[in-house]
């Protein structure tokens, strides 16, 4: 079946009105039971849940080497039926695990992320997205055998970029693997509770400054000084923002990390290495153009050379609003502190993420599970301790329910899909 399509009964009536009818009503029932089945089943396996958790939690690491987390997941998934692909697009820690339903249909997909960072363990809490993806998948496995379509539950590793599986979603989407995808869905822990939060896309700007050593005090007319080239181009960079489109998000950030050797030696050499984001894609591969024209006009006018990579790194969060309208509303139905997501969708997008670019191919919706108390900081010990602690397990566990149910509820309601589909296209 071809992306969008929806799946039809083939059963051939006469009258179109009553059959939809009758659907309708048979859809209303069953998905409840199927959702009931989908929290009793998140709640019988808690403990293979937060044992996962736990485990991830005391064995971090870092991204393209989460082998013990790759074993330790695709093992659960497989004793629990899903047909497993693993090391996909030369990732050998990247995995698509896939349970059937009881005919082709469309195909929706949770997504585990399992990294973590240096200094601070599982400080992005990528040990609940683990937990929580692997949850979903195998609720939703146990309600869909009626159901027409396939669940997935995608592993992506590296989202915090190290290693050579850095981004993989990114290179996922660039293999057209969402494109066969209906539906996505995930979690991340944070301090509060929310569906439907914007990202920023982020394109990288590297300048290498080339100019002419030579003596600072003795010969400074011989040289050509790089540094100061790297200098110019950073200060025109902030020069920038005046001009910035406020409704963009616009963030401009970069640090010179080579700037000479010796300060009797005029540089030769200096690095500038910029990062540009913003919420709008295409303004943002416009802003990283004119990041780098500051490089090239400070080199001229120092009568330096400069070497310029641009590239996008994660695309900015194209918001599906069927999608999170149905994520959010599980949530609310399990009780979960969510702000309005007619709130949250326009929140200010402040971080960057591979999802962006899954979003970009096919209709997604994210959620954040609230983990730690208000103003603990993302990327730090307390958050990363925070998801072993009661308060952080409990809010996996609503996650968990949430995006089994969401799963269901794409397969057992084809329209919201297609919904979806309509809205992707058009916005
Ligand atoms: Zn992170
Ligand atoms: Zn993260």
């Amino acid at each position: 079946m071809q992306r969008g399509e929806i799946g039809e009964s083939g059963v051939k009536v006469k009258s179109p009105y009553s059959v939809r009818y009758v659907v309708c009503v048979i859809t209303l029932v069953d998905l409840n039971s199927l959702k009931k089945i989908v929290k009793e089943t998140v709640e019988a396996k808690r403990p293979v849940l937060e044992d996962l958790a736990r485990y991830l939690y005391e064995n971090p690491e870092l991204g393209s080497e989460e082998f013990k987390a790759f074993e330790k997941i695709t093992k659960i998934l497989d004793e629990h039926g899903f047909e497993m692909e693993k090391g996909v697009y030369d990732m050998p820690t990247a995995f698509i695990a896939s349970y059937k339903g009881k005919s082709n249909g469309p195909r929706v997909a949770v997504l585990a992320e399992y990294d973590a960072l240096p200094g601070v363990g599982h400080g992005c809490g990528h040990d609940l997205i683990a937990a929580s993806a692997v949850g979903a998948g195998i609720a939703a496995s146990k309600a869909i055998g009626d159901l027409a379509g396939e669940v997935l539950v995608i592993g992506t590793p590296a989202e915090e970029g190290h290693g050579p599986s850095g981004g993989s979603k990114v290179i996922m989407a660039d293999h057209g693997l969402f494109d066969t995808v209906d539906g996505v869905v995930m979690l991340h822990p944070a301090n509060t509770w929310g569906v439907g939060s914007q990202a920023l896309g982020i394109s990288k700007c590297n300048m290498v400054f080339k100019g002419q050593t030579s003596h600072a005090a003795a010969s400074p007319h011989l040289g050509r000084n790089a540094l100061n080239a790297a200098t110019l181009a950073y200060t025109a960079t902030h020069m920038l923002r005046q001009e910035a489109r406020r409704d963009a998000n616009l963030v401009i950030h970069g640090i010179i990390t080579e700037g000479g050797t010796a300060n009797n030696i005029i540089p030769d050499r200096a690095v500038l290495d910029m990062g540009v984001r913003s919420s709008d894609q295409e303004y943002l591969d416009e802003m990283v153009d004119k990041v780098a024209r500051c490089g090239e006009g400070a080199a001229h006018a120092l009568g330096v050379e400069v070497e310029i990579t641009k590239g996008r790194l994660y695309s900015s969060k194209k918001l599906n609003y069927p999608m999170v309208r149905t994520l959010w509303q599980n949530y609310k139905d399990l009780g979960a502190p969510v702000d309005d997501w007619k709130k949250s969708v326009n929140n200010m997008p402040r971080a960057s993420t591979d999802y962006g670019d899954v979003s970009q191919r096919t209709p997604v919706a994210g959620s954040n599970i609230g983990i730690a108390p208000e103003g603990t900081p993302g990327h730090s010990i307390q958050l990363a301790d925070a998801s072993v602690t009661k308060k952080g397990l409990d809010a996996m566990i609503v996650g968990t329910k949430a995006l089994g149910m969401t799963l269901v509820e794409l397969l057992a309601k084809p329209e919201i899909l297609k919904e979806a589909k309509e809205f992707f296209d058009s916005n």
